[in-house]
């Protein structure tokens, strides 16, 4: 039967989770306190990664947090006076790194992932914004490989192509690299996006084409009477849907405490260096695993993006930390200059087990949530948005939900 939806949140995973609701039928609204892909969605690396199927709180990387929170560069940083907020976050981040829960997070995220060029281009045209040509991790120590290779046995197991290439055999790949690389891991069925903004923007002009609103409001408050959301007010306007879903990135939590809901749900503070004139442009994404940033050329510019800071939602953006990435990136890519930068900050929406929340409120009948994709929504959003229009249809789902959904707190 068709619904009166509203979705919060133009973001990919809003955008995406709109266009699939659409599809069944429902007549379905999308609000948003800015313009479609303006949140996190906007300034991430683009890559698209159907292989990624790590939690990031595993042993090693938690081996590594202390070395990097000493290094001003380093990719980590809590600031001080946002250090007691972090805690109780950091502390469920750490319980994650479990083998059991590591295991388990990684069937999942397999399964959220792995379609995700075939779900975006079920969507709508996206052949224009997406290059599947492969992405690259580059190594400058040999210890730092040698552990990845171990995790090469698991991608092969899982079907996921990986080749283990020395320093020579990923320069006739990116030629662009420097004598800094000993060895790589080459994804061939790997790829990015071209504009991160504009795939969201595509997605929210096929909706509007296809009969769908979007309204520009800030939503601040949600009514719930006999279990069930019955109006969500916004700046400017009140709604009355039969049913509501959430998917406000790293501004969620806000909304579904509202309902009951407790969810550990951080910002981890991402940040990227644009270069508009680069001098030289690999042709596919790198990620240089031991610095643990990202370079991604973008309709001509290079983005480099990456560094995780805990400072909370409302401090004031860093950009010290987005300039080190040059930094960082000159020392992999000799041939890269700078001028005429961007630079940018935004809201990864990241829960301690690095699952994302899909599936129903606990407290009330006619919400579903769709947020906390971390570092990896941009290849998450469209199964996520499947994923909620099946439950809400009541359908079987095409993957198992279970470790995404908000029980699991
Ligand atoms: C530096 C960096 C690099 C990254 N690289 C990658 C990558 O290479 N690949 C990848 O897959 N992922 C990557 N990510 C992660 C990815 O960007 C996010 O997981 C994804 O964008 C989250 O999408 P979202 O729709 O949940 O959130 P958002 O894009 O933030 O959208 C949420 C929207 O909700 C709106 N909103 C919030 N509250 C309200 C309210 N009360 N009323 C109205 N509107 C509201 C916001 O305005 C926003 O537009 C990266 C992130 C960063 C920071």
């Amino acid at each position: 039967m068709s619904k009166n939806i509203l979705v919060i949140g133009a973001g990919a995973v809003g955008m995406c989770t709109a266009l699939f609701l659409q599809r069944d039928g429902h007549h379905v609204t999308v609000v948003d306190e800015r313009e479609p892909g303006a949140g996190c969605s906007f300034g991430n690396a683009g890559f698209l990664s159907p292989d990624t199927s790590s939690p990031k709180a595993t042993p090693n990387m938690l081996r590594q947090v202390p070395s990097w929170l000493l290094d001003p560069t380093g990719p980590l940083k809590v600031r001080a006076n946002y250090a007691i907020k972090a805690t109780p976050w950091l502390w469920q981040f750490i319980r994650a790194g479990r083998p059991t829960i590591i295991a388990e997070g990684m069937n999942a995220l397999l399964g959220l992932h792995e379609r995700v060029f075939d779900l975006y281009e079920e969507l709508t045209d996206t052949s224009h914004l997406i290059r599947r040509l492969g992405q690259m991790h580059i190594f400058e120590t040999d210890d730092a490989f040698a552990y990845a290779q171990q995790s090469n046995i698991r991608r092969r197991q899982r079907g996921i192509t990986v080749d283990e290439l020395n320093a020579d055999e990923a320069r006739q790949i990116v030629p662009e690299l420097g004598p800094a690389i000993r060895h790589a891991l080459f994804f061939p069925d790997n790829g990015h996006i071209v504009s991160p903004f504009k795939l969201v923007t595509s997605l929210a002009e096929k909706f509007i084409g296809d009969g769908g609103k979007i309204v520009r409001d800030a939503v601040h408050s949600l009514a719930v009477e006999d279990s069930t959301v019955n109006a969500v007010h916004a700046e400017t306007q009140t709604f009355t849907p039969s049913h509501l879903v959430v998917a406000a990135g790293a501004w969620s939590a806000a909304l579904a405490i509202q309902l009951g809901d407790k969810v550990p749900l951080e910002s981890q503070r991402g940040y990227h260096l644009e270069l508009t004139e680069p001098h030289i442009m690999p042709k596919i994404g790198l990620q240089s695993v031991e610095r643990k940033f990202t370079m991604t050329p973008m309709e001509g510019r290079l983005r480099l993006a990456g560094t995780a800071e805990f400072a909370g939602i409302n401090a004031e953006p860093d950009y010290q930390r987005a300039n080190v990435l040059f930094d960082h990136a000159k020392k992999l890519l000799p041939g890269i200059t700078r001028s005429d930068d961007r630079r940018w900050m935004g809201h990864r929406p990241c829960i301690p087990d690095s699952l994302p929340v899909i599936g129903p409120a606990k407290h009330v009948t006619n919400v579903h949530y769709a947020f906390g994709h971390g570092h990896t929504g941009m290849s998450g959003s469209p199964m996520t948005g499947k994923l909620i229009s099946d439950m809400i249809a009541e359908r079987s789902l095409s993957i198992d939900a279970t470790p995404f959904l908000l029980s699991r707190f």
